[in-house]
């Protein structure tokens, strides 16, 4: 029997609600499979508990979470809560922690479910990775950039080779496990830069092609970030693409909209000692405590931490327990149970429980 601590985070906002969806969700994969047991700690951290208590994010929480196997987050922030600076608190809770445990790999899985209907008009296979280096580029600068008095400030992307190398490495080892770009079946990275402006970005493409030259079983591609916003018409065409770290948070909202919206947006922040896992979206304040937010993206981003705790510790259970949870949302999807944002009626614990009962 493998047995694994979570640090749980639920957070602000929807946070809560769709947490414990993806919680009660593992639990019964856990029951129904044995062989391993999740342990979850609940962690306080947020922008209700920096209002509250002037702490966002406490010395102990980040401890657990340094302590954790794995990390599981709802969602931080209240637009209405700010610093003295105007920012809001979130960051400190997850920009710093993707710094601290060198969680390196933003992994977005966008994918266009059964019983979704994608706006792209015609379009219905969407199956794509959209791989945000998390640790440095534009949020190197985070609590760094060059301030003086109130009168200047500077945000620098900061392009590593030693960052850039790790996250183009993990995108072609990703595209290695996975079976292609719907459209042909073709292994394929696309290196997402603004290498026609500037040369950190020209620097990122190089890297990227030394380390494509490692992986001849996977085809190169290249594309600009802000045409990707066109190119992303035919999503069928990609399979993995490898992005710096704003660029990637930019692109990754609409890559959303492609399949449904947030709610079906799930994520993993990945090193390779630590790794946190969370939706990609954030704490939708309008639509908190109604029991109407979509829980998909939170019961997925579960889903990838016990692959991912399967794959690291050789726990065959744990990686069944995350194929069988994206089985049980998609039958769950297809079945009908679908909950507002995407035109259907399911409340938040009653989408849980329709994956509890497929389970
Ligand atoms: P948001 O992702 O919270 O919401 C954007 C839109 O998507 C809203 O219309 C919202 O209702 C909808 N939405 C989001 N998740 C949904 C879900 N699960 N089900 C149904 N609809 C959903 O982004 P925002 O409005 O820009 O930010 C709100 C707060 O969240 C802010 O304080 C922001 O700083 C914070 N935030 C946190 C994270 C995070 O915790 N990782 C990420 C982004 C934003």
């Amino acid at each position: 029997m493998r047995h694994f601590a979570i640090a749980c985070l639920p957070g602000d906002g929807i946070g809560p609600e769709v947490t414990s969806e993806a919680v009660k969700v593992l639990k019964a994969a856990q029951k129904k499979l044995g062989g391993f047991s999740l342990e979850f700690q609940i962690v306080q951290a947020g922008a209700a508990l920096y209002r509250d208590t002037g702490v966002a994010f406490p010395d102990e929480s980040f401890a657990a979470c340094r302590e954790a196997d794995a990390i599981l987050l709802g969602a931080m922030g209240l637009p209405e809560v700010v610093q003295e600076d105007g920012t809001e608190v979130q960051g400190k809770i997850i920009v710093e922690t993707r710094k601290k445990l060198n969680l390196f790999a933003g992994v977005r899985p966008i994918k266009l479910m059964p019983g979704v209907v994608s706006p792209l008009r015609g379009v219905d296979k969407v199956d794509f990775v959209i791989l945000r280096e998390s640790s440095e580029g534009m949020f190197a600068s985070f609590q760094a950039g060059a301030s003086v008095y109130d009168k200047v400030h500077v945000d620098s992307m900061v392009i590593t080779r030693e960052g850039t190398e790790k996250v183009c490495d993990y995108a072609f080892k990703l595209a290695m496990k996975r079976n292609g770009r719907p459209s042909d079946g073709k292994r394929v990275v696309t290196c997402l830069d603004k290498s026609n402006n500037f040369k950190g970005m020209a620097f990122w493409r190089k890297i990227y092609d030394e380390i494509a030259a490692k992986y001849p079983g996977v085809q190169r591609d290249y594309a600009y970030v802000d045409a990707i916003n066109v190119l992303l018409q035919r999503p069928q065409d990609y399979d993995v693409l490898v992005v710096e770290n704003i660029y990637g948070d930019i692109i990754s909202d609409m890559a959303a909209a492609i399949v449904g919206g947030m709610g079906m947006a799930p994520s993993g922040d990945i090193g390779f000692e630590h790794a946190m896992f969370q939706p990609a979206h954030g704490s939708a304040p309008t639509i908190a405590g109604k029991n109407i937010a979509n829980p998909v993206a939170t019961i997925l981003s579960g889903a990838m931490m016990l692959t991912w705790l399967g794959e690291r510790s050789g726990c065959e259970a744990c990686i069944k327990g995350g194929a069988m949870i994206q089985e049980a949302v998609e039958a769950s999807l297809a079945a009908g149970h679908t909950t507002v944002d995407i035109g259907g009626n399911t409340a938040t614990t009653a989408f849980g429980d329709a994956v509890v009962s497929r389970l």
